[in-house]
């Protein structure tokens, strides 16, 4: 079997991040984390935590660090991430989530970072046509469209738009990932982490990138 493997990917919104997310736990058999997910989820069932959460997504802002980092200590701590690993899919999206992520994990240290690097214009094109079942979070857009409109071909679903892919909210957000998730570049380029891929092109292709990229990074740094 394929070795597991601990994974943070990052990227614009509309990069391709949660489609890739889901296509790679496959591969390697480990729990995708996605904190946007679990942030709607807890908002559409109404948790105290969900409803603060709502707020700030449907605004396009950043949820508090506070919020976030509760959450994803518990995740890591479930006994599922203990075992082959993790893909950690919106997280960490500022230097201080990236240092407790860092601080949390001590000596079970990430293997690799994915930058997922696309265009604005395009990420634009993409998320405007973006929906995503309301049962299974799957996504569909131009480059992957239903089989039915507007039904999931996984569950069968309602394929809706996300309540923040509106027009300000898309806005707010590329402009926070500038100032706050591209500095991470940065900072795991210089613990020789990152792994950048070029994320235009079919989601089959990307992936081949991906599993590519991962393989000789594993050959060359084998203590990751
Ligand atoms: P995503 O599905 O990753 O695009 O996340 C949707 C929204 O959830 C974001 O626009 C933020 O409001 C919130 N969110 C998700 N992850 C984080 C995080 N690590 N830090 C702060 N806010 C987050």
């Amino acid at each position: 079997m394929i070795p597991g493997v601990k994974l943070v990917i990052l990227g614009k919104q509309g990069a391709g991040k949660g489609t890739q997310a889901v296509r790679l736990c496959r591969h390697y058999v480990i729990p995708h984390i996605a904190t946007g997910d679990i942030f709607r989820a807890a908002a559409a069932v109404g948790t105290p935590m969900g409803v603060r959460a709502k707020s700030y997504m449907d605004a396009g802002e950043l949820i508090p660090d506070d919020i976030v980092l509760g959450v994803i200590h518990e995740r890591l701590e479930a006994p599922d991430t203990q075992e082959r690993g993790f893909l950690l899919d919106g997280f960490p999206r500022n230097t201080a989530q990236a240092e407790d992520l860092e601080a949390m994990l001590g000596p079970r240290h990430l293997d690799a970072v994915l930058d997922l690097e696309i265009d604005t214009e395009l990420v634009l094109h993409r998320l405007a046509s973006r929906r995503v079942c309301e049962v299974c979070s799957t996504i569909y857009g131009s480059e992957q469209q239903p089989e039915l409109a507007d039904v999931c071909d996984s569950c069968g679903g309602k394929l809706v738009q996300r309540d923040d892919d509106t027009e300000d909210a898309i806005r707010r957000r590329l402009q926070l990932y500038e100032e706050q998730t591209a500095p991470l570049i940065d900072w795991y380029g210089a613990r020789d982490l990152l792994l950048p891929i070029d994320a235009t092109g079919t989601p089959e292709e990307v992936t081949d990138r991906i599993i590519g990229a991962i393989d000789s990074h594993r050959q060359r740094s084998p203590r990751h």
